[in-house]
């Protein structure tokens, strides 16, 4: 097998398998790394430089949560998860939020920004009646934070409804008339039950939404709209979103009032960082092989691997399987039920590889994920943060490889 290993950044000189060489070889043979790249890469892996620049950012929390003011048994909830110290958004947004202002949060998936909006919430409903709504792009997102509010109000009595696409609508439909503290929705779906009168906001108090640029990259706009025609004027509103792309400026002011503006630069939950290595194939090489070196070593135990489109991502899960690698996939021509027992599959550690889009894996939270792979090497920085992000979670070491042809 004929393939170089040219990785770049900390952890240079270091192969995948953590078995090759940190220096140059002294064993007499060549040298087959390559030790200049060539122009055209240049690009490419500046922009993985710049994530990973961004990526290490430390932040170091002022107080304690149980410093912070917050309910005893929201404490206890906080305790039981093991969150001792707010992240930077949470710390940052506490107070505002608290004060019923609105707040603009620039950050991105694996900052902590599902408790830092639950958690003024869960306070809030704990001192009395106090409805909110979150809206997000994916089901997996809606689903995800869901969870993290299922697990934050334990013993707390309140109570809250899922509502996402793909899902048994009658069911929904029952749901959507009873007592709900939280309602987490993916847009089409809620608006589906609003317009089918089976759902009101007479009573919402507070509207969330989650991952802005996502939701208008993924055509929500529309939908978005016609559900905040239904929501009561008064509100709280709190907007966050990974990017802040000047044409959705006009868009937030619209929707905000008086905002306060967060921008989080620490995309970690704790000062571990993840390591970044490119993995340089040349062209035309097949990168099956490398690919399956790297997954038979012992500590590739959680591994979400990439692909550009919904054809490779099936490719790619055959293969491993042919392989003899447990895997899986989720894409968009996956049903919602395909997709949830792929990745609950996934989180319980009985297939090692979630092969997956972009879109599909948008929001992912597994805790332990050991490695995450780029196949292809993504389109945009931004895919390319979000994806790496998905290991390394929690203050945990991850590690982040991309196959890039020479
Ligand atoms: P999020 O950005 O909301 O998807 O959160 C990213 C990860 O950080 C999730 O696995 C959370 O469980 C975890 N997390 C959130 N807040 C804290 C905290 N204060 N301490 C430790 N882990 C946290």
């Amino acid at each position: 097998m004929s393939h170089r290993y040219a990785t770049r950044g900390k952890n240079s000189r270091r192969s995948p398998n953590g078995k090759g060489p940190k220096a140059a070889p002294s064993n007499g043979r060549p040298d087959r790394r390559k030790k200049k790249k060539k122009e055209s890469d240049l690009k490419r892996s500046d922009l993985i430089q710049q994530a990973q620049v961004r990526k290490e950012v430390v932040f170091e929390a002022s107080f304690d949560f149980s410093e912070s003011g917050l309910h005893d048994k929201l404490l206890k909830n906080l305790e039981a998860k093991g969150y001792t110290k707010p992240t930077e958004i949470q710390e940052k947004s506490l107070k505002a939020q608290l004060e019923g202002r609105d707040i603009l949060g620039i950050a991105k998936t694996g900052s902590g920004k599902t408790a830092a909006f639950l958690l003024p919430i869960l306070q809030k409903q704990i001192e009395g009646k106090f409805q909110a709504l979150v809206l997000a792009p994916t089901r997996e997102l809606a689903l995800q934070i869901s969870d993290e509010y299922r697990s934050l109000n334990k013993g707390l009595g309140l109570y809250n409804s899922t509502f996402i696409g793909g899902t048994n609508m009658n069911k929904d439909l029952e749901l959507a008339g009873k007592r709900n503290d939280l309602i987490v929705a993916t847009p089409g779906r809620l608006l589906d039950l609003y317009q089918r009168g089976a759902i009101h906001f007479k009573a919402l108090k507070c509207l969330i939404i989650d991952e802005f640029d996502r939701m208008l990259d993924m055509g929500f706009e529309r939908d978005l709209n016609k559900i905040i025609d239904a929501l009561p004027i008064e509100r709280q509103n709190l907007l966050f979103s990974a990017t802040l792309d000047p044409n959705q400026e006009r868009k937030i002011q619209a929707l905000l009032n008086n905002p306060v503006r967060l921008q989080i630069s620490s995309g970690n939950t704790s000062n571990d960082h993840i390591q970044q290595e490119l993995i340089e194939v040349a062209a035309g090489e097949s990168k099956m092989p490398i690919l399956i070196d790297m997954l038979k070593q012992d500590d590739f135990n959680r591994v979400i691997l990439f692909a550009e489109t919904k054809r490779w991502v099936s490719k790619l899960k055959r293969k491993l399987s042919q392989a003899g690698i447990r895997a899986d996939e989720i894409h968009g021509d996956k049903s919602q039920n395909y997709r949830q027992k792929a990745l609950n599959k996934f989180k319980k550690g009985h297939i090692q590889v979630l092969v997956a889009t972009d879109v599909a894996a948008r929001g992912i939270d597994v805790d332990d994920v050991s490695h995450v792979i780029n196949y292809q090497i993504p389109q945009t920085l931004d895919s390319y943060i979000h994806r790496v992000g998905r290991t390394g979670r929690a203050g945990k070491t991850g590690m982040a490889y991309t196959f890039v042809e020479s």
